[in-house]
């Protein structure tokens, strides 16, 4: 018999955490974090603590409370019961959207991690940049540990350099059958925004489930998605998971939107061109990459996404450009003491400006700074997001510069703050009003009910909206889930 807990993901937009018992096997369908929960107890400069980070978010039903799950050096450290038998087979991951791995740091690393080679690379990406506080979803540095001084008595408190555990992580490949315990799964990859996201047709001993992650029909491949939907109502499936996130929305922006507006306004910018996009959104970033060599100019990104194209490509995506491809440049900001580019400083004094990871491409040939744009503004469409804005005062831009904002719109009262926050910053320089063009990683309503009707599922359980009463009388039976209630099928 087949059992599903959801622990995220019920009644608001992201935090899958769904587990799927049958009779001995038991896995977790995603592990990421609900932000809007999180962040009505936190922000970033008061963020969960980390020496009882498991214990309050257990508390506070952020994350769920099963023994055997989570990692050793936290559990002893934190006082919780700790279990040497491990609960679950595995945790299946859709894609690396924080709402859906965000939490996988506090898992232990002998659980398997099943996940499409792009969505590995992106994990890898966090812990090679160290982004976000609890990122350790590739590797894991044991914490809370004395370790013997190298030299001289006594102990030092273990830290990353000191080595790191390589998280069980086992790669699948699109289209082919594997098996944890008695599940049969079958991964698929689907169109969302971002890369290798994957939809999942899984055989139990109660018959066949759909999950379908994330995704979207108007996006670059559009047909992973439909394909998706195609080898799933074949299946005559009795459950289907469907996300939700805009089932209330009927607008259908497609990413060759994004690329046409955004082409306009770039063809009459008079200077620089400043875009906002989702920094590890790549299918975005390719729409910025063709709209740059459309008007002859050069896409500027940051080092992040350098590497970020450098992990996909060899994870194996062959549509996006090389790091030091021609019609790209890597800037590199002023930061620290800001010597970078300054001849009365040796280049070993500018390196130290920037952690490791960062100077991975230092010396490449492509890469430009502040100086190089101010000077040849209009030959430069340049990603920059809300966290580089202070990177204009070096920039000064000239007048008929333009800004698109390639991001959704905000939707809850931290966004709206960002965003004046931005105006303010664009009004300083004369970007003000900005162009907004954006294509979402979700389906619209239309194209939800669409899929539903097509798939025909006994069964439906909607989840990752706010509106799961929305699919009331879509499929022979719609389930709305309750959170951490176990529903037998
Ligand atoms: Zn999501
Ligand atoms: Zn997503």
């Amino acid at each position: 018999m087949v059992k599903l807990t959801f622990f995220g993901g019920v009644k608001e937009i992201g935090g899958n955490k769904i587990l799927l018992e049958d009779n001995d096997t038991r896995i977790f369908l995603d592990f990421g974090m609900n932000f809007n929960k999180h962040a009505k107890y936190f922000t970033e400069f008061m963020p969960v603590r980390k020496c009882t980070s498991i214990r309050d978010l257990i508390y506070l039903g952020l994350l769920p409370n099963i023994k055997g799950i989570y990692r050793k050096d936290y559990c002893k450290h934190m006082g919780l019961n700790y279990k040497e038998e491990t609960f679950v087979d595995g945790v299946l991951v859709s894609h690396a959207h924080i709402d859906h791995i965000g939490y996988l740091h506090f898992l232990r690393p002998e659980i398997p991690i099943f996940a499409s080679k792009e969505t590995n690379a992106i994990m890898e990406l966090f812990s090679r940049t160290s982004a976000g506080a609890y990122n350790e979803y590739s590797q894991v540095s044991e914490s809370f540990k004395l370790i013997p001084k190298k030299r001289g008595d006594g102990f030092k408190r273990k830290d990353k350099r000191d080595g790191m555990t390589k998280r069980n992580i086992k790669t699948f490949e699109y289209n082919k059958k594997f098996k944890i315990g008695d599940l049969e799964i079958i991964p698929y990859r689907v169109d969302h925004s971002l890369a290798g996201a994957t939809g999942f047709i899984i055989h139990s001993s109660s018959g066949t489930i759909i999950y379908t992650g994330d995704l979207r029909f108007h996006g670059r491949h559009k047909e992973w998605s439909y394909n998706f939907v195609e080898k799933s109502s074949e299946e005559k499936p009795d459950i289907m998971i469907t996300e939700g996130t805009r089932i209330r929305s009927t607008g259908i922006r497609t990413e060759d939107y994004v690329q046409k507006k955004s082409s306009e306004v770039i063809k009459k910018s008079k200077g620089i061109s400043i875009i906002n996009f989702p920094l590890r959104d790549t299918d975005r970033l390719l729409t910025f990459y063709y709209t740059a060599i459309q008007n002859n100019k050069k896409l500027i990104i940051e080092p992040r996404q350098a590497i970020l194209l450098e992990l996909l490509k060899k994870a194996g995506v062959k549509e996006l450009p090389n790091p030091l491809d021609e019609n790209l440049r890597i800037f590199y900001a002023k930061k620290g003491w800001g010597v970078i580019g300054r001849k009365d400083f040796p280049q070993e004094q500018y390196e130290k400006d920037y952690q490791t990871w960062e100077k991975e491409y230092l010396n490449a040939d492509n890469i430009i700074l502040s100086e190089e744009i101010k000077k040849n503004q209009e030959e430069y469409v340049m990603f920059m997001n809300y966290f580089q804005l202070n990177n204009l005062f070096d920039i000064m831009p000239k007048k008929g510069s333009v800004h698109i904002r390639s991001i959704t719109e905000p939707f809850n009262e931290d966004m709206i703050l960002d965003q004046r926050r931005v105006n303010n910053w664009l009004k300083l320089f004369g970007l003000y009003p900005e162009h907004h063009f954006h294509a979402s990683g979700h389906a619209s309503g239309k194209h939800i009910l669409e899929m539903i009707e097509k798939i025909k599922p006994k069964t439906l359980i909607p989840i990752h909206t706010e509106y799961p009463g929305k699919f009331r009388g879509k499929a022979k039976r719609t389930c709305i889930i309750k959170e951490n209630k176990k529903y037998k099928l």
